[in-house]
Parts: structure tokens; C-alpha cells; sequence
């Protein structure tokens, strides 16, 4: 890109205005000298409901915008509205990422990537052998894409929608036919703690309004790694009652930063300077 490009991008999603990716992306662009406006459009503000996503695309392409990074709940809805979709995006089957270009619409996913890029950077050396994740909802799709894309050999699965973390593990075991991959019911946990080198929590239980811990930790040793999606707060109950045990803890933090650099790295052309 030239030094007169200038970006115009959109964050469309429920309750987005409290968000930090915009304050993220406008800090990078300045790092890297772009003129680049980042601006939250919050569904619940403009009166709009998510299955009008591909609406807002298009109103957005016509005034101008070159990307949008879409979040919950439009990240699956907004599939159907796009021109191409990246295979990792195929695979996760969510989009986070739309670049426009020529008045077409490119699909991308950097919840995986940005994850991948967490764990190698946040947890370096963690032991991959066997994790359990809580939770397979839309992040929790892509990070177990990401835990498996980075080395894991067992992954188990756990959501209280067992049908969804039993679809979750069938497809991923299609895509990834090396690994061990099986959904288990929530009442397994304390049962299946011993048997893994780390914890990953991805679903919303921590979150602000969502208060409490995802699961009963008493099995937890200063053995395991844990680690957690959920970044506001950064601290939740579980990274700080695991770093209280003497655990190595992965915060969402990291991941909230490592997608946020990802996509921007992808709308603007310019390789992200964290990888
Ligand atoms: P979602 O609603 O799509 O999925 C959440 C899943 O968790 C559901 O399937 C639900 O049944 C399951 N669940 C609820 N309680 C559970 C429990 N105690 N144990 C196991 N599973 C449980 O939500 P989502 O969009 O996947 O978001 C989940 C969290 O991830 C949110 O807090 C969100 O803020 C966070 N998130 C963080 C980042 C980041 O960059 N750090 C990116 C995306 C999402």
C-alpha cells in the first residue's frame, strides 16, 4: 500500500462498543503509518438484526468501507453473504474477517490463527499431548481448529449442548484424522482432569456477566495449563484461582491481540509485525 491509502473499517456485532479491538487496530495502523478508521456499528443501536448482516455489507461497500470484522452473533449468518471463503474459514465455519475488494466479498477467520498465536507465544514449550476444552461454540470452534493445527494429539471436547460438541468433534476429526478427538459429558470432568496436560476454557462462563468458573477445578494441579478465551475481564475466575495452584496460565488477552493483529495484517496487505 501506498502512503495515501487510507482504511475505512466497520465492527459489526451485539454489544461491540465496549469492544478493544478498535483502539487495537487504530494503534497498529499507526505503528505502521496508515490512515486507518476503525468504527464499532452496534446491531442493537442501529436498530438492525443479525440476519441483516449481508445488508449492512452491502451498504457498507457502497459508502465506501474496505473491511469489516464481524463477531457474535453474525459470525456464521454472515457466510452466506460472501464471495469466497478462506479454507481455514471454510473449516471452522466462521467468519471474523471481511475485506472488500472490486465490490466482492473476501471471508476470512483469525480467532484461529490469532489463537495459535496466543498459545505458541503465551505458553511456549506447553506440553500439546491431551487438552480439554469447555465449551464449542463459535470461539470454541475455532480454537479447537487452532489447538489441533498446533500439535495436539487428543482433544476433548466438552460443552453442556452435547449434540453441538459431538457435530464439533465429527468434523474435526474429518479434518484432522491423526488426532484423537472425542466428545465427553460435562459430569466426565474431574474424571478426564488427570489425563490432560492443559485446560482451555471457551466458553462465555467468566465473562463480566457471566460471572463464575466454567467447571469444578478441584482436579486441577500445578501441572496443568489452563487457559481462557474469555478477556473481559482479562483475569478470570479461573486464570487467577489457576495461578493461584501454581499453574501456567494463558489469558484471553492474547488471543483477543493475536486475532485483532491477524486481520489487520490481512485488510491492510501488511504482514503482522508479532509473527
Ligand atoms: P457461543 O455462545 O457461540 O458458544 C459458547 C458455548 O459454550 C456454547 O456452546 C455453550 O453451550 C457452551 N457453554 C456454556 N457454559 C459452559 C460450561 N460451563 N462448560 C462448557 N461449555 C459451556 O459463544 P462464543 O461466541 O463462542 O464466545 C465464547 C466466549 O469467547 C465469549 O466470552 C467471548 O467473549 C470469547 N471470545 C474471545 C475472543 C478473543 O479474542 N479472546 C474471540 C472470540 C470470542
Amino acid at each position: 500500500s501506498t502512503s495515501t491509502q487510507s482504511y475505512l473499517v466497520g465492527l459489526i456485532g451485539d454489544g461491540v462498543m465496549p469492544s478493544l479491538t478498535p483502539p487495537m487496530h487504530e494503534a497498529e495502523a499507526d505503528a505502521h503509518g496508515l490512515r486507518y478508521l476503525y468504527r464499532p456499528i452496534d446491531l442493537a443501536e442501529i436498530g438492525k438484526d443479525a440476519t441483516e448482516v449481508g445488508e449492512l455489507l452491502r451498504a457498507g461497500a457502497m459508502l465506501g468501507f474496505n473491511a469489516f470484522n464481524i463477531t457474535h452473533p453474525c459470525k456464521q449468518l454472515v457466510l452466506e453473504h460472501l464471495d469466497d471463503i478462506s479454507d481455514e474459514a471454510r473449516a471452522i465455519g466462521a467468519v471474523n474477517t471481511v475485506v472488500i475488494k472490486d465490490g466482492m466479498f473476501h471471508g476470512y477467520n483469525t480467532d484461529a490463527s490469532g489463537f495459535s498465536w496466543a498459545l505458541a507465544n503465551g505458553l511456549p514449550g506447553a506440553t500439546l499431548d491431551s487438552v480439554l476444552q469447555l465449551g464449542v461454540g463459535g470461539a470454541g470452534s475455532a480454537v479447537a481448529y487452532a489447538l489441533l493445527d498446533s500439535g495436539v494429539k487428543e482433544l476433548l471436547l466438552v460443552d453442556p449442548e452435547a449434540t453441538r460438541a459431538a457435530e464439533r468433534a465429527a468434523t474435526l476429526a474429518m479434518q484432522f484424522p491423526e488426532a484423537t478427538i472425542l466428545a465427553c459429558d460435562f459430569d466426565q470432568v474431574p474424571a478426564l482432569l488427570p489425563r490432560v496436560n492443559g485446560v482451555l476454557n471457551a466458553s462465555p462462563v467468566g465473562m463480566h456477566h457471566h460471572p463464575g468458573l466454567p467447571f469444578d477445578i478441584s482436579g486441577l494441579t500445578p501441572g496443568h495449563w489452563v487457559a481462557d478465551v474469555v478477556y473481559r475481564p482479562v483475569d478470570t475466575e479461573l486464570i487467577t484461582a489457576a495461578r493461584a495452584l501454581g499453574c501456567r496460565t494463558l489469558d484471553g488477552g492474547h488471543m483477543a491481540v493475536g486475532q485483532a493483529v491477524d486481520a489487520f495484517g490481512i485488510i491492510t496487505g501488511t504482514a503482522p509485525d508479532t509473527a
